[in-house]
């Protein structure tokens, strides 16, 4: 059994939606849905995949802007994130209006994760790591056997997460990042929330914010 996916960039943030499916059952998900329901469920159905849930990394906009469209549409739950970003979730009609996005409403996650649960799909079984700091409540969930990550704003290539946000703290991002994803190794690729893909070992080398060589001078 394997793991498939595709990364959908939806709103004008380019957030990477993924669409992700187990290639047995062809149960999937997709990982913050932020917008653009309609090219979302298309691309499900290109794959011939039918979706079981909506997996959510944190409450900010432009990863949950259609969660609740598509939950009430497809009749799925919504997995994640971790309760302390209900404040963010209760804000989306707010965050719509700041910003210009179509009306986007409020939800209640079927299911708020913490720090090692697990989140399956088809015969696929994700990790989850709670890694808050850009948001209290951000989770990230890690498919151990395809050695990849959905890491939401934790990290990007060459860059992390803000901090200046509410209950933003760039302490706790570090740490999440040096302690709970660096952990499962260099190889560990992750699909990050904006922007292409890169992996723990690059970003070890070469991330301003979280390399070796930055956290060595930093003292951490
Ligand atoms: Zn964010
Ligand atoms: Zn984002």
């Amino acid at each position: 059994m394997a793991l498939r996916y595709e990364i959908l960039p939806v709103t004008p943030f380019e957030q990477n939606c993924s669409l992700v499916w187990c290639d047995e059952t062809l149960q999937g998900a997709f990982v913050d849905a932020g917008g653009e329901p309609e090219r979302l469920l298309a691309a499900a159905q290109r794959h011939g995949v039918s979706i079981a849930k909506l997996m959510v990394t944190h409450g900010h906009l432009d990863h949950v802007g259609a969660v609740r469209d598509l939950a009430d549409a497809l009749k799925v739950p919504i997995e994640g994130p971790h309760a302390d970003d209900r404040f963010w979730i209760e804000q989306l009609p707010m965050q719509a209006r700041m910003f210009g996005f179509p009306p986007s409403r409020i939800f209640e996650s079927d299911r708020w994760l913490v720090h090692g649960d697990t989140v399956s799909l088809g015969h696929l079984v994700f990790d989850v790591l709670h890694c808050p700091g850009h948001t209290p409540g951000h989770v990230v969930f890690v498919h151990a056997p395809s050695q990849l990550a959905f890491v939401g704003d934790v990290i990007f290539a060459g860059s992390i997460g803000r901090t200046d946000f509410p209950r933003g703290n760039h302490a706790d991002l570090l740490r999440a990042i040096r302690q709970r994803l660096f952990p499962l190794g260099d190889g560990l690729r992750f699909v990050p929330g904006h922007g292409p893909m890169s992996s723990v070992g690059a970003e070890r080398r070469s991330n301003p914010f979280v390399s070796d060589a930055a956290v060595a001078r930093m003292g951490l």
